[in-house]
């Protein structure tokens, strides 16, 4: 028997018809990358979307076709979520920092009909244009006072103009909730990108987990600022989230620095951010500079990497700022762990409590996890035991668009991470390591994250990455690869007596490196395929 309940599909739109009808006045305010701070309202941003929405139809869009954007965090990329889903097109957000033969692998494998960018991003957008075919027209996101006088672009078009030429008048379609809706790449660092295609009603669910007490708690009363790119993962959900909730949304653009995120959060009394590690240091390192603190600003969420503890520490003790650290990745929409205490622990010291907020968190509800050993074997919750950490949930990918191996990727029902965990009885889970970087002594595991956080937390140290070395005994070895902060001067020796009495003494890292800087992905991740590369006959 069915139950006798409204069958209202999820749909996207949906979001932003609710934040136009019961919180039209809220502002959403965003810096441009032609300069500038634009302001207006979602009732405003809803009538855009649908005038986008009928300039799409105008174009012969179709139900599936695929969209692309190169944009930064902007009231006019977030009309383009909506407009593009809204009427059941693919938004497919392209990361402007992957290599540019990345770049074309993904475009291509998408088949993007159009692709709306900003100004910043001209030049690559000319350099990729020859190797796309299949892209229609490239749109520039901005107004006909700032089109470029020539362009190598085929195709080049004003969205403004675009807008301009159509009525607001449109009725968001109804169709499937499991229609897709958006479409964003894995940075592949080892393998070509591999696009995980979200669904409306999987980017729903996921915002109603995101918006729970235990994960962002955000209301109407908050100011958010994703530092989180929208072409990275959907911004972490923020874009949905933020007109289901009905707040106010600052939208940095290009302006990632520092000084003029700060100047946002200030002007514009943001409450509540989210943010990779990095972003953050830089902001400490600007405001210990500046001896200011933030007058709203109260609580973020840090992930996309493991969170340092003394970056954790540092914002909470110096700056007032609660940090909850996250895990997720793409595949997981991205949100699979936050962390907040639970009641009984909150009896716990203030050291105890600590330790647990460093771990990566408890799982939401939506994203049921397990960790396996190397025979498939579930491994016990008691925060000691590491294995291959499993997850299985609605915003969980089922298999890459377009994939050759259709059907493989789940087929035991769990979603395999790449990444090493332990989970402790109390349900937190913590990353050791992505399985390929585990550091393999002498048949036992060293967890690379653990020595890096701590390597970091030496007043010397700007950044460390720790990579496994073979070694004619133990077959493998941590070594230590530093980057030292300007004016600062450590030794190797110092550096490996700050391990002692704080890990196991096999885990002391066997050596360190200096360097002058590290590599990174596209998405600002350690790229240790190229650090093992580097340092692969390296001899202690
Ligand atoms: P990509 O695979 O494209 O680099 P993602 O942005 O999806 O992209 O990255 C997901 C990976 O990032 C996770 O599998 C995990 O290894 C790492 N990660 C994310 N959040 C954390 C965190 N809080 N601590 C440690 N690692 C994290």
């Amino acid at each position: 028997m069915l139950g006798l309940m409204m069958n209202e599909p999820l749909r996207i739109a949906g979001l932003l018809e609710h934040a136009a009808k019961w919180h039209g006045e809220t502002e959403i305010v965003s810096r441009l990358a032609e300069g500038g701070v634009h302001r207006y309202t979602y009732q405003q941003a809803h009538q855009r979307a649908k005038q986008l929405a009928n300039a799409l139809t105008a174009l012969t869009i179709q139900n599936g076709d695929r969209i692309g954007t190169l944009a930064w965090n902007t009231h006019r990329h977030f009309e383009l979520y909506y407009g593009i889903s809204g009427i059941g097109a693919v938004c497919h957000t392209i990361n402007p920092r992957l290599f540019a033969e990345q770049l074309i692998y993904i475009i291509n494998h998408a088949e993007d009909r159009f692709i709306f960018f900003d100004i910043t991003f001209l030049p690559l957008a000319e350099k990729l244009a020859p190797h796309c075919p299949k892209v229609e027209a490239w749109i520039l996101l901005t107004d006909r006072a700032h089109m470029p006088e020539t362009s190598a672009l085929p195709d080049i078009r004003c969205y403004e103009d675009l807008l301009a030429a159509h009525s607001a008048e449109f009725e968001w379609p109804y169709f499937d909730e499991n229609t897709a809706s958006s479409l964003c790449y894995t940075s592949g660092t080892t393998d070509q990108p591999k696009g995980v295609l979200y669904s409306h009603r999987s980017t729903l669910l996921h915002s109603y987990a995101a918006a729970l007490p235990d994960c962002f708690d955000c209301s109407a009363r908050d100011v958010i600022l994703p530092v989180v790119p929208m072409f990275h993962v959907n911004a972490w959900g923020i874009p949905y989230l933020a007109p289901m909730i009905g707040c106010k949304l600052v939208l940095p653009g290009p302006g990632l620095d520092a000084a003029s995120l700060f100047e946002l959060f200030e002007n514009e009394k943001v409450t509540f951010s989210a943010g990779v590690p990095t972003i953050w240091f830089g902001l400490l390192t600007f405001m210990r500079e500046k001896k200011t603190r933030f007058s709203t600003l109260h609580k973020m969420i840090v992930g996309g990497a493991s969170c340092p503890p003394a970056l954790l520490k540092a914002f909470d003790e110096e700056l007032g700022v609660q940090i909850r650290h996250a895990w997720g990745m793409t595949e997981t929409s991205p949100l699979g762990t936050v962390n907040t205490l639970k009641s009984q622990q909150l009896r716990l010291s203030a050291d105890e409590q600590f330790a647990i907020q460093t771990k990566q968190g408890r799982t939401i509800f939506g994203v049921d996890m397990k960790i396996v050993d190397d025979e498939g074997r579930e491994l016990p919750h008691d925060g000691v035991a590491f294995g291959d950490l499993l997850v299985r949930g609605p915003f969980i990918v089922r298999d890459y668009f377009r994939s050759p191996h259709p059907g493989e990727l789940t087929a035991d029902g769990w979603f395999r991470t790449g990444d090493v965990a332990t989970i402790d009885p109390a349900g937190f889970m913590k990353i050791t390591d992505r399985s390929k970087d585990v550091i393999k002594s002498g048949g036992e595991w060293i967890s690379s994250i653990e020595l890096e956080n701590l390597a970091v937390g030496h007043p010397s140290v700007a950044e460390a990455a720790v990579i496994g070395v073979a070694h004619p005994k133990w077959s493998e070895r941590p070594l230590l690869v530093v980057v030292r902060k300007a004016g600062f001067e450590v030794s190797k020796e110092e550096l490996l007596a700050y391990f002692e009495g704080k890990v196991a003494r096999w885990w002391t890292p066997e050596a360190v490196e200096f360097v002058d800087e590290l590599p990174h992905t596209a998405t600002g991740k350690l790229l240790k395929t190229k650090l093992r590369q580097d340092f692969a006959d390296y001899i202690f």
